[in-house]
């Protein structure tokens, strides 16, 4: 795998073809192509693994079994998770905007930190570990590589 391009995509990109139906990534040749599209070198880094192009067509993959896996996936895009918002089977949609949501919060107190002074009622200590728990809630997921093969789609 590592032969091929330093920064490829990894990821089953879809294709509709007729009369195929419910084929899942890896079991149809002709309906999941494996991807080799150069990701962007900051998309990297920030461990994106899957090209714009192959999460469109999973997005918008008629099989809800790709979609339900999608969502649920580690570390899903935010631009991925706000498409998915839109999907037509509920509990994807509302999964979607639930983790949107908490990511908003997740990242909202830091925003209002610097203008809210801590009191003084809180000791040092206890300050200490609020700004660590706010550290480990806005940390930014780290990228899951080696060994990963438990989605539904995954090489
Ligand atoms: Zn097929
Ligand atoms: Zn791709």
């Amino acid at each position: 795998m590592a032969l091929f391009s330093r920064r490829a995509c990894t990821s089953w990109r879809f294709v509709v073809v007729d009369g195929h139906k419910d084929h899942l990534p890896g079991d149809c040749a002709k309906c999941w192509v494996a991807c080799r599209n150069v990701i962007p070198k900051r998309a990297w880094a920030d461990g994106t693994r899957r090209c714009a192009e192959c999460a469109g067509t999973l997005v918008h993959c008629p099989i809800l079994q790709v979609r339900k896996a999608l969502v649920e996936e580690e570390g899903v895009p935010d631009d991925v998770l706000a498409a998915l918002v839109t999907d037509s089977y509920g509990p994807v949609s509302m999964k979607a905007r639930r983790m949107l949501d908490e990511r908003a919060a997740a990242r909202a107190p830091q925003q209002e930190f610097g203008a809210v002074p801590l009191e003084l009622t809180v000791s040092p200590r206890r300050a200490h570990r609020q700004l660590q728990a706010l550290n480990t809630a806005t940390t930014n997921p780290q990228p899951a590589l080696a060994g990963q093969r438990q989605s539904v789609w995954d090489q």
